[in-house]
């Protein structure tokens, strides 16, 4: 059997000209975890060129999505930001990744803190019933340069909570806090330093960041993972992976060249 599905695109979305989000058919066979990525491309030339992709959309949902960045040279991204419904693209079968809920050990309090496409893996996670089932406040942080910038904003703030299942959970128990580093905004700074500063628990009301009851996600830039691991273990947070659960866990959002 391929390791690949074909799967038709069904709709696209651009929420700038750097930024896009496109819905495909799924296999039903294919499963994943809410959190996982897998490989998606193109065939160029004949071959699969592939990139990884967080999957944005519930592992309950008949479809999927996936949030994109185009990078003007890039070699995947300068071609699939031009697909249009009807069109195909190839999806991995084997999705995989750190960020799960499973990998952390139990606690009061899930952070999820993201910059740009780092979003991606946490719109899959927030909702699933069983995140909220294990933790009793969920906490999604999302930077970004510029206010457009913040995808799924309608989608969270106001579709969700009015969900026919999910709604009340995401009510009672979902705080979304978006920050603009480049334009005014009613948030305003780098992840990085609304947690050192203490900034962002104070503005949720939330009490300072501890690894007794705080268990903490993270999706962004290598350079956003380094300083917030650096951070989180002054704290005396202990880092899980797939093999032993921790207090937090992290996942690239992209690599550097
Ligand atoms: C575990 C993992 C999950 C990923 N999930 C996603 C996702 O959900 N959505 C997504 O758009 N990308 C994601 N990426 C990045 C993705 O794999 C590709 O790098 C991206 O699609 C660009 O591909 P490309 O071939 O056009 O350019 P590449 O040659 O892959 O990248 C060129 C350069 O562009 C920059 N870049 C690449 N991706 C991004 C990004 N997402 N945000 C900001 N700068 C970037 C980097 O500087 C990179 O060196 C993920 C990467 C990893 C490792």
């Amino acid at each position: 059997m391929s390791a690949f599905n074909e799967e038709r695109v069904l709709s696209v979305h651009h929420w700038t000209d750097t930024l896009f989000t496109f819905t495909t058919t799924r296999d039903q066979s294919l499963r994943f975890s809410n959190g996982h990525f897998t490989m998606i491309g193109l065939r160029v030339n004949d071959k699969p060129l592939l990139r990884a992709y967080s999957i944005v959309s519930p592992n309950h949902d008949e479809h999927l999505e996936f949030l994109s960045i185009k990078v003007q040279d890039g070699p995947l991204t300068s071609r699939l930001q031009h697909i249009k419904v009807g069109d195909t693209v190839i999806v991995g079968r084997k999705p995989t990744g750190t960020l799960l809920i499973d990998y952390l050990l139990p606690g009061k309090r899930l952070y999820m803190l993201s910059t740009g496409t780092g979003l991606a893996p946490f719109m899959s996670i927030i909702r699933d019933p069983a995140t909220y089932e294990q933790f009793e406040q969920v906490v999604l942080v999302h930077g970004v340069r510029q206010v457009n910038e913040l995808a799924y904003q309608d989608l969270i703030v106001n579709e969700l909570p009015q969900h026919e299942f999910l709604g009340e959970m995401i009510s009672k128990q979902l705080l979304y806090y978006p920050t603009v580093t480049r334009e005014a905004y009613r948030n305003t700074g780098r992840v990085t330093d609304l947690l050192e500063s203490g900034k962002l628990m104070a503005d949720l009301n939330l009490p300072a960041l501890n690894p007794v009851e705080d268990r903490v996600m993270i999706c962004g830039s290598p350079g956003m993972l380094k300083d917030l691991k650096r951070m989180l273990e002054e704290r005396g947070f202990k880092e899980g992976n797939t093999v032993r659960q921790g207090d937090f866990v992290i996942e690239r959002a992209f690599a550097e060249q």
